[in-house]
């Protein structure tokens, strides 16, 4: 018996910030599993500031989405029929084929999660490429040493709040920057970091970032770029280490941004700038596995979440992320939940 699915497509490509009208919702008939293969029913599906880069017609790490076709990315949901030997209907497993209520996929492409562990959308968040990408960006790019000050920018975000958190269990003393008050008294109250200041009432970022950093800056953890990286530039220390996870303030960007004027720091302070990307760090996901999942046990990790609910406003929750109108990570709730 065949399945009906809705799912987002993509119907434009956007020019500058993605707009509802970028995106189409459509339904699709999805047939019975065949051998090796699983028909899941997805229950979260996670947003993320890279999908913009896949909305753009241009070689890159990932492939471009396709116009007409449905858009893609990590989700968490249940087995609800099972051809292969690997799963059994009830299975909770995380794939690859957000932005649709359900899909079939060949058992090897799916991941068993635990749903004692943690809730299951943790799998998309802490748990999940998100915390790894804190995770190996912070300790085997930044290379924190105890004592050092880390700064953080969207430090309350699904990879800075970790990135925080990290950084406090490895005793460094951690400064963030984050977008709103509430956000700035999440991560002073509940994350726990040694200071936090609101970007958007800063006013002068360069003297805002000395002032929270006075002994300078020993490891930038980069998620926003432009102002934020020149104000890191001009605080960092000799030797520091600036980790270029992502710059999204220049996602939508129609043309190139110039460069921070003051990039020769790099040279004169000795600096090591290097980006990265998660998905070339995988041998590091059973250690990643086993610290988060303890980290998380002992209550030294916390985050917040958004979540919007119903595969149609899928495209509503994209489009917030470069609002800052997330709080935490970012999530579509697609279908209940039996285990809530
Ligand atoms: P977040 O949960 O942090 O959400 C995005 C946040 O970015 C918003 O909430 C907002 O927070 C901030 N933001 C949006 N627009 C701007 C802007 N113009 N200027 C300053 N801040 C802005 O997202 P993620 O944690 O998922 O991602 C964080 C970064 O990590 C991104 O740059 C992303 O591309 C990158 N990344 C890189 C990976 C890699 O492998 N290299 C893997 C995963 C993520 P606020 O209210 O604080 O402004």
């Amino acid at each position: 018996m065949e399945t009906l699915s809705r799912e987002i497509r993509l119907a434009h490509r956007p020019i500058g910030l993605p707009r509802e009208s970028n995106f189409e919702l459509a339904e699709v008939r999805i047939p019975e599993p065949r051998k090796e293969e699983v028909l899941v029913r997805n229950i979260y599906m996670s947003v993320d500031p890279y999908m913009r880069g896949r909305m753009i017609d241009r070689p890159s790490y990932v492939p471009p989405f396709q116009i007409g076709e449905p858009l893609a990315g990590a989700c968490v949901g249940q087995v609800v029929a099972s051809k292969s030997a690997m799963f059994q209907a009830g299975d909770y497993v995380s794939g690859a084929q957000g932005w649709r209520e359900y899909y079939v996929s060949e058992g090897a492409a799916l991941t068993k999660i635990d749903p004692h562990l943690a809730p299951i959308q943790t799998y998309l968040g802490a748990l999940g490429m998100p915390g790894m990408t804190a995770y190996v960006g912070l300790l085997y790019i930044g290379l924190p040493k105890a004592g050092e000050t880390v700064f953080v920018s969207a430090a309350s975000g699904a990879v800075g709040a970790v990135v925080c958190q990290i950084a406090k269990i490895k005793d460094c003393r951690v400064i963030g920057s984050a977008g709103s008050r509430e956000k700035v008294a999440w991560l002073m109250n509940e994350a726990r970091i040694d200071g936090a200041f609101n970007y958007k009432e800063a006013g002068d970022l360069v003297a805002e970032v000395g002032k929270h950093c006075p002994n300078g800056i020993d490891v930038y953890y980069e998620n926003v770029g432009g102002k934020h990286l020149e104000a890191s530039l001009e605080h960092m220390n000799l030797f520091g280490r600036m980790v270029i996870c992502g710059m999204i303030s220049q996602y939508n960007s129609v043309e190139p941004e110039p460069g921070p004027r003051n990039l020769f720091y790099v040279t004169t302070k000795r600096l090591t700038v290097r980006g990265f990307i998660v998905s070339d760090h995988l041998d590091r996901r059973a250690q990643f596995l086993k610290d988060m999942s303890q980290w998380i046990a002992e209550g030294k990790i916390k985050w917040r979440e958004t979540i919007v609910a119903g595969i149609e406003n899928a495209p509503k929750a994209f489009i917030a992320l470069f609002k800052g109108e997330n709080f935490g990570k970012m999530l579509v709730k697609i279908g209940p939940d039996p285990a809530v």
